[in-house]
């Protein structure tokens, strides 16, 4: 999802494809229509715009009463495309049921003014992209922390039988306190299980090139769907300690034949300031192996990377945790 960008003055005369498809800023003023619970509606003051997405906007919004701060996901009631449509409607059924302390908290979902508003948990601290942009790489103790957390979400996720199948650094957030939260569900399947549930597996190819699982691409059919965030989660720790995913290269064919032959290589410690230890590359390796062999949550977090330094506490991750407690 791509931040706004800066309208030009001159306002063109003809909006492009990607206008057409996100709502319209919000009005200052929304109203969720009576519900069973608030029969009174609820009203949200909006704030300044939180990012754009492929086809939502994010506004910040304020609960008149409560003062409550949330995200409002804005889309259009009526999607021009029927794809955009149907990942809205994924999104809605799969999120609406997920809590979890490390999963963007959803609370309510209305229609207002031809537009579906989603009412989710702010994340003030942007993803984890924002976060490895500004900072080049973040260290080992943070990727400590945050692999932690996140595990913890994808066992909770596997456990009731969704996998998210498009976890990556953009679609992680960060909380006010630096805690990080799963988000953006369009992606994600309830796994079948049962007798039919290869019948029912979702063969479509879905993701972002450089965190997509090779068993995705070939047509070789095995048990293992949901390993394939555990997959996005090696490319993930790479990506926040290195600053970029390991296949990256010019072309999606490119990352795809790298991904399978899992070529890639770490960052030469002359040429990086950032250490990497030799238990962090045992464990990407071990979560970037054929599905089968890929470790479980419970597993990953027993691993000698969440032992062999320094794990911060929560009260000790700041945005500035590098500067204070340099690796
Ligand atoms: P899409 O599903 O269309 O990709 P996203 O869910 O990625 O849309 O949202 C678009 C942008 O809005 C994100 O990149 C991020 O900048 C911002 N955003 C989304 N959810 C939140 C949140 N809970 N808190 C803060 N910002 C958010």
């Amino acid at each position: 999802a791509k931040q706004a960008a800066t309208k030009s003055k001159a306002a063109p005369a003809k909006l492009s494809q990607k206008e057409k498809d996100h709502p319209p800023p919000p009005p200052e003023i929304v109203q969720e229509p009576p519900s069973s619970d608030r029969p009174n509606g609820t009203t949200y003051k909006t704030g300044h715009l939180l990012g754009k997405g492929g086809f939502a906007i994010c506004y910040e919004g304020e609960q008149a009463g409560t003062k409550q701060r949330y995200a409002l996901k804005i889309v259009k009631s009526h999607m021009p495309q029927k794809k955009m449509e149907q990942k809205f409607q994924t999104e809605l059924q799969i999120h609406s049921k997920m809590r979890h302390a490390n999963i963007v908290e959803f609370h309510r979902a209305f229609s207002f003014d031809k537009c579906t508003y989603i009412v989710l948990e702010l994340c003030p601290n942007g993803s984890l992209m924002d976060m490895v942009k500004k900072r080049k790489y973040v260290t080992e103790p943070e990727v400590r922390f945050w692999t932690v957390q996140i595990a913890g979400a994808i066992k909770y996720m596997h456990a009731r039988g969704i996998i998210h199948r498009d976890l990556k650094m953009g679609n992680i957030f960060l909380d006010k306190n630096m805690n990080v939260k799963v988000g953006d569900f369009g992606l994600a399947a309830l796994l079948m299980t049962g007798k039919d549930w290869k019948d029912c597996r979702r063969t479509t190819l879905c993701g972002t090139p450089n965190y997509i699982a090779p068993e995705i691409l070939s047509k070789d059919k095995g048990g293992h769907d949901h390993a394939v965030d555990i997959w996005s989660l090696g490319i993930i720790i790479f990506a926040m300690l290195t600053g970029k995913p390991p296949f990256q290269s010019a072309t999606a064919e490119e990352i795809y034949r790298r991904a399978r032959e899992r070529e890639y290589d770490w960052p030469k410690l002359d040429t990086s300031e950032n250490y990497i230890s030799q238990e962090t590359k045992d464990l990407v390796s071990e979560l970037l192996q054929p599905p089968e062999q890929r470790p479980d949550p419970d597993a990953i977090v027993q691993h000698p990377f969440f032992t062999c330094g320094w794990l911060p506490q929560s009260e000790e991750m700041t945005p500035s945790l590098r500067e204070k407690h340099p690796d």
